[in-house]
């Protein structure tokens, strides 16, 4: 691509930093400028169209355009009221709304919901909050927080913290000391030769109860897992890995955050993924799908009986001093509410379960490719494991680039994905019909053909 002098890739590579990037292969190739959306459809500024298969982010549940009752919640409530803050006994009608629907949606009866404006910030709030009860329950010593090695929990310290992936702790000077990390539930890469699924839970919560008692359990205050880890490379869980290591934490009264980031509003097939793995948790984290993405907001919900310790330790401090100036923003919380009536009323779960099927077959049939050494996938998010040697799972050299090589590949195909290392990830939009993902399958087949 030829960069023009004072093009917006020219003035992009001249003033942007960009998350997520190589910095000096960025001022080579520039970006792709993104300038429209309907549907699962983006337009470049060059006109070129791509089936966006990864929602943005994992995270345009909606689409990119063309729901026009979003618009208008959100310009309703622009035109009402822009701004206004949750602090010190302050409310408005759309923050106390959203957090009525939440709690209504979530299994944490008499819960509440705390606002904050990213997935990072909802899990950040998770472990202060954790920290807080426990400093509350006079137990100063219960600090550790307990996550999954390749889990993703987000970019601030804590969140950042808490992510199992190395690159990320990279010259961050991370992660946090309170924080363990335990075994990945990846069955196609750590399993033992000839261990089954049930076999392969079982000795992780075995490894997660033993990781309790080194520590302590007294120095644990909780364990945060997405229930499909997602940006550590689409990893579905065995099914019976939440059900071994729940009783473990309640055994040792360590509190359990589900990190619904992804998972929250209908992707693994349940409004929830906590739904699917039967999960009971003490705490939610959500963001993303929770406004379609069409503007920033995120919550952590608790339950009731940390919300009374936290009630009652505030009075005693004289507050609950933690908040972010946008926490429940209106315009953002009008936002959560219109995607979350569109949820119920199009029953965009309905609809994900009868196009999981298709989208999750055709995931499946490319296993039949030579360089594919794995697809795993629930509800509509699939993962495609890209191997040198199907035989041995050897991987190619990461120096290689292979994931991201397929990506590039994909987008001269009118196809956005996203490469997670060598593992390619297919979260398209929820509104996706039957002739989108056929559609989407047969970009992804082209670039397989010129791939291989
Ligand atoms: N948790 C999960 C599971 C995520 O996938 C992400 C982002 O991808 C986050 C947390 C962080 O969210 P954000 O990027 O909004 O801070």
């Amino acid at each position: 691509m030829t960069i023009h002098a004072n093009s917006t890739q020219a003035r992009d590579i001249a003033h942007a930093l960009h998350p997520y990037t190589n910095l000096k292969l960025h001022e080579r190739i520039g970006p792709t400028v993104i300038s429209s959306g309907r549907g699962i459809y983006v337009r470049d500024d060059e006109g070129r169209d791509y089936i966006e298969a990864v929602a943005g982010l994992w995270s345009a549940s909606l689409g990119f355009g063309g729901e026009e009752s979003m618009v208008e919640a959100i310009t309703a409530q622009l035109r009402k009221l822009p701004f206004y803050h949750l602090f010190a006994h302050k409310a408005h009608e759309p923050g106390t709304d959203l957090a009525e629907k939440l709690i209504k949606m979530l299994p944490l009866p008499n819960g509440r919901v705390f606002f904050n404006n990213s997935g990072s910030e909802a899990n950040d709030t998770a472990i202060k909050l954790a920290w807080y009860y426990n400093n509350a329950l006079g137990r100063p010593r219960k600090k550790k927080i307990i996550a999954q090695m390749k889990a993703y929990h987000g970019v601030t310290i804590a969140a950042a913290s808490l992510t199992g992936l190395t690159r990320n702790h990279l010259d961050f000077d991370l992660p946090m000391a309170s924080v363990r990390h335990c075994d990945c539930p990846h069955h196609y890469r750590f399993a033992k030769e000839g261990e089954s699924e049930e076999a392969f839970a079982t000795r992780l919560a075995e490894q997660l109860e033993n990781l309790i008692l080194r520590e302590g359990a007294d120095t644990i205050a909780a364990f945060i897992a997405e229930p499909v880890l997602g940006a550590g490379g689409l990893i579905v869980p065995p099914k019976t890995y939440f059900d071994k290591i729940q009783p473990i934490l309640k055994r040792h009264d360590i509190l359990f955050i589900a990190d619904e980031v992804i998972c929250g509003f209908g992707r693994t097939g349940n409004m929830f993924g906590f739904e699917t793995f039967n999960i009971q948790p003490d705490m939610v984290t959500m963001a993303k799908a929770l406004s379609a993405s069409y503007l920033p907001i995120s919550a952590t919900a608790i339950s009731e009986p940390i919300y009374e310790v936290l009630r009652d330790n505030s009075a005693r401090i004289g507050s609950f001093a933690h908040g972010y100036t946008y926490s429940g923003h209106p315009v953002c919380a009008a936002a959560a509410l219109e995607a979350l009536r569109i949820y119920e009323t199009r029953n965009i779960v309905g609809h994900v379960q009868k196009v999981a099927k298709p989208f999750l077959a055709k995931a499946r049939a490319l296993l039949d490719l030579p360089f594919v050494g794995e697809v795993r996938g629930i509800g509509l998010l699939a993962g495609v494991e890209l191997v040198r040697d199907k035989k041995s799972k050897a991987s190619f050299e990461p120096a290689r680039g292979v994931g991201m090589m397929f990506q590039t590949e994909a987008q001269k195909h009118g196809l956005i994905v996203r490469a997670l290392g060598d593992t390619i990830a297919l979260s398209p939009p929820l509104i996706i019909t039957g002739e989108e993902i056929d559609d989407m399958y047969l970009r992804l087949g082209r670039t397989f053909d010129a791939f291989i």
